[in-house]
């Protein structure tokens, strides 16, 4: 597996707190919170830089993303509340780590997003 920073998370080679896992996702804490909830979901078998590097073959690990993150607000009882999920794709979204993964926001009203930063 190529290495990345999510991959030695997956191998636990550096500590997370890791809130889900399944035979393809791990989901854990974002060190950075931008929410009460901040999880992120990567896929656990196959190291995508972007999204605009997923194959058609692959589109099945963008959907296994969202319904881990869906699956894991119903776990902890704030779907109904809701929440939002973001995939960044690199420099003008802010993607700082080149492993795709999946931000679950949640557990307070979220503000708007998608302006340009100031
Ligand atoms: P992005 O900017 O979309 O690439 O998201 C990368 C996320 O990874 C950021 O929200 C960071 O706070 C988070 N992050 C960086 N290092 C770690 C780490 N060691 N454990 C958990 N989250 C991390």
């Amino acid at each position: 597996m190529t290495d990345t920073l999510f991959g030695k998370i997956i191998r636990r080679e550096i500590p997370a707190t890791i809130v889900y896992e399944d035979d393809e996702v791990l989901g854990f804490n974002d060190i950075a919170p931008q929410a009460p909830v901040h999880v992120l979901f990567v896929p656990k078998n196959e190291v995508i830089a972007t999204l605009d590097d997923v194959q058609p073959g692959q589109a099945h690990l963008i959907g296994k993303l969202a319904l881990a993150a869906a699956a894991y607000a119903r776990q902890q009882g704030f779907a109904q509340d809701g929440y939002r999920i973001v995939m960044n794709c690199r420099e003008h979204a802010g993607q700082t780590v080149f492993h795709i993964h999946l931000h679950l926001l949640a557990g307070a009203p979220l503000g708007r997003f998608g302006t340009p930063a100031g």
